[in-house]
């Protein structure tokens, strides 16, 4: 461990290095050492920081698997030569991002923070300076030469999350994120304050393992009143299928319907595997708990309990990519294993 912390900062793209195209009036991304020279403070934090960027970096609604894989290579590669990680993230899918890395970095001993801005940095009103220099100073953060966070985290306006159970809730509000199911793991106000008893903490004599093979051959199911046969059947025969990610009315409830319940055991028969997880912005799935879940609990669809949809998503592809096996691929998924849900 070097005495001054040695952070790496990863840009990535999003609003926070974009400038306005005065002819389209379109924001795009630009060169990350013009965005640094916005914010010369960073050069007073107490760390040394060294920065990286994407070859081209990208508007996070491009983000993809194999551009999550390139980010967990620039951290893996560098890991040993640093003591934290800063990721300068799009907000549109930082969730996703964020909870994709979390899964794929087992026995994480040090921290990795996603931020991002709701403005430009060269904004005078942005939000840039503040989330980019509050999460360089939790990278930093030290407990007798340890790092404090030892987990995937999302720092954004002032609260620090665990990244895999975050959600973008607004799109122009600088309070942009929320984690509806678990608290804060730290918020910054005069002092930087964390919630220790909350931290992650990496398995004794564990060593890193990163997880890179993920398997994209998922959709995510949202049912509404209404919903028809057709939509259902197309989607559920979508060929190579693996996974589908189903959001459910309330605690997990969904049509009692004859062709609806018939169309989903068809999939699992098919070794489809299915999550139910809730559309509702907060709150946990219990199959049985109403008499419109108990054919979901008796065909053996799989409880997404309290995670989000994008931390669903994220650790379907992954436990898909390491080829869990059938029998065991509910209970795996059922249990946590990076913190995403509240077990019972
Ligand atoms: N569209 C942008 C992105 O996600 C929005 C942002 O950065 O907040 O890349």
């Amino acid at each position: 461990m070097t005495k001054i912390p040695h952070i790496l900062l990863i840009y990535t793209g999003g609003t926070i290095g974009m400038v306005k195209d005065y002819k389209t009036g379109a924001l795009h991304t630009f060169n990350f050492d013009k965005l640094l020279k916005h914010i010369p403070e960073i050069n007073h934090l107490n760390c040394k920081i060294q920065s990286i960027s994407l070859k081209e970096p990208i508007d996070s609604s491009n983000m993809n698997p194999e551009k999550w894989v390139l980010i967990a290579e620039i951290i893996e590669d560098n890991y040993n030569a640093f003591d934290g990680f800063v990721i300068l993230h799009g907000s549109d899918t930082m969730s996703y991002t964020s909870s994709a890395i979390s899964f794929m970095f087992e026995n994480l001993s040090k921290p990795i923070i996603f931020t991002g801005s709701q403005l430009p940095i060269g904004d005078l009103r942005t939000d840039a300076k503040e989330n980019l220099i509050t999460s360089i100073e939790i990278a930093s953060a030290q407990d007798n030469g340890k790092p404090i966070i030892t987990e995937v985290c999302l720092y954004f306006e002032y609260k620090l999350y665990r990244a895999n159970r975050t959600t973008k809730i607004n799109a122009e509000q600088f309070e942009a994120f929320t984690s509806p199911n678990f608290p804060p793991l730290g918020e910054s106000g005069v002092y930087l304050k964390f919630s220790k008893q909350l931290i992650q903490k990496p398995l004794k004599n564990s060593y890193l393992k990163v997880r890179k093979k993920l398997d994209n051959n998922i959709v995510i199911l949202k049912i509404f009143p209404g919903i028809t046969k057709a939509v259902v059947k197309s989607i559920l025969e979508i060929k190579g299928l693996k996974g589908v990610v189903m959001e459910t009315f309330g605690s997990g409830n969904a049509p009692t319907e004859k062709w609806f319940v018939e169309l989903l055991k068809e999939a699992i028969d098919k070794n489809i595997y299915i999550i139910n997880v809730t559309q509702c912005a907060g709150g946990n799935v219990q199959m049985g708990q109403y008499e419109t879940s108990i054919e979901l609990k008796n065909l053996g669809i799989i409880s997404g309990k309290d995670i989000t949809t994008e931390s669903a998503l994220a650790k379907l592809m992954y436990l898909l990519g390491e080829k869990i096996p059938k029998n065991k691929f509910k209970s795996v998924f059922e249990t946590q294993i990076r913190g995403e849900i509240t077990e019972d």
